[in-house]
């Protein structure tokens, strides 16, 4: 970061961020890719590039778009959301289209859906291609554009042993994080078609967005890419020991099968989440609510399996005392 090349980005000039910019779409094999600061703008600029004002958006009910994002697609986009209620956030091809709108003046038209890979709030779960693929060839033989939140892609692609860029290729649009697990301070990708992009760059501008010198940022987004994709793996093998122990500590209902990736969520009996995390954090052990009924953990770089470890005894004996 302190070496970077920079340029002025409002003008296209900073040789760093066209860099990663460069790179991210090659990686997702998409056209283009704009830098932005967050997902959740990411996520926004997605979907107002393929909704407009009056149009709907079909999204999962558990979804970040529609549970986490400040209403940012209504506010911004005067776009509404019709959520719709799944199984472990995977959408299927009847619930798409029983959601999508008849031709009538009385509805709003579809204009798009969003899905969510991998699914956070459902714990961390990854599409299977079969399934994406399912789903998104449903939404685009309606005309019916997909913006994929891929917060957590290169967590889901390692979880289903398959490219990124296949998951890529079911969404007209996609978002992923360069912070979070691929551990950069900050920033997120969006990519999807030249047209798309270059619209999504004039929202990003008018939100506030255009940064100049942010080369500074994007250095470290290349050395995520470079650096720490592969190695989610890892993460993923921690989740899974914490997972298994977790669910042998009396009080806590844990389903094994949701843990896929590096999110471990799960419900406590006999104290609140509140007072639980509190325990915890006196501990030495920081969680947060993944939801009002659900703590969830997460594994990261710099957590090893000896964490994982004290975690499990932290959570033994928090639990032994309720
Ligand atoms: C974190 C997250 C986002 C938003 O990312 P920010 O960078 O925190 O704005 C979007 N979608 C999902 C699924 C997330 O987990």
């Amino acid at each position: 970061m302190a070496n970077a090349e920079l340029g002025d980005d409002v003008f296209g000039e900073d040789p760093t961020v066209n860099r990663l910019q460069d790179v991210a779409a090659e990686m997702l094999d998409k056209e283009a890719a704009l830098f932005v600061s967050s997902g959740t703008m990411g996520n926004l600029l997605g979907l107002l590039v393929n909704a407009r004002s009056g149009e709907e958006l079909i999204a999962d009910a558990d979804s970040h778009v529609f549970m986490a994002e400040a209403g940012g697609a209504a506010a911004i986009g005067g776009i509404q959301i019709m959520p719709v209620r799944t199984e472990g956030g995977i959408m299927e091809p009847e619930q798409i289209a029983h959601a999508i709108r008849p031709e009538d003046q009385h509805y709003p038209r579809t204009a798009a859906v969003t899905f969510e890979d991998t699914h956070n709030r459902h714990g961390g779960i990854a599409w299977p291609l079969t399934a994406l693929r399912a789903a998104s060839d449903q939404a685009r033989s309606r005309g019916i554009a997909v913006h994929i939140d891929g917060a957590r892609i290169f967590n889901a692609a390692i979880a289903i042993r398959a490219d990124v860029k296949e998951l890529a290729a079911c969404a007209d649009t996609l978002t992923f994080c360069l912070s979070k697990g691929l551990g950069a301070p900050a920033g997120s990708i969006l990519v999807g078609p030249h047209a798309k992009i270059a619209e999504a760059k004039r929202w990003r501008k008018m939100l506030g967005g255009g940064m100049r010198q942010i080369g500074v940022l994007a250095a470290a987004g290349l050395y995520a890419l470079d650096h720490m994709v592969d190695r989610l793996a890892e993460d993923h093998a921690n989740a899974r020991t914490l997972a298994e122990g977790l669910a042998e500590i009396k009080g806590i209902k844990l389903e094994l099968w949701r843990v896929q990736t590096n999110l471990v969520t799960f419900e406590i009996n006999g104290i609140s989440i509140a007072g639980f995390l509190d325990e915890c954090q006196k501990r030495g052990l920081r969680a947060d609510a993944g939801s009002r009924t659900r703590v969830r953990f997460v594994t990261r770089y710099g957590i090893d399996a000896e964490d994982v470890q004290s975690a499990l005894k932290v959570v033994s004996e928090v639990m032994g005392a309720v």
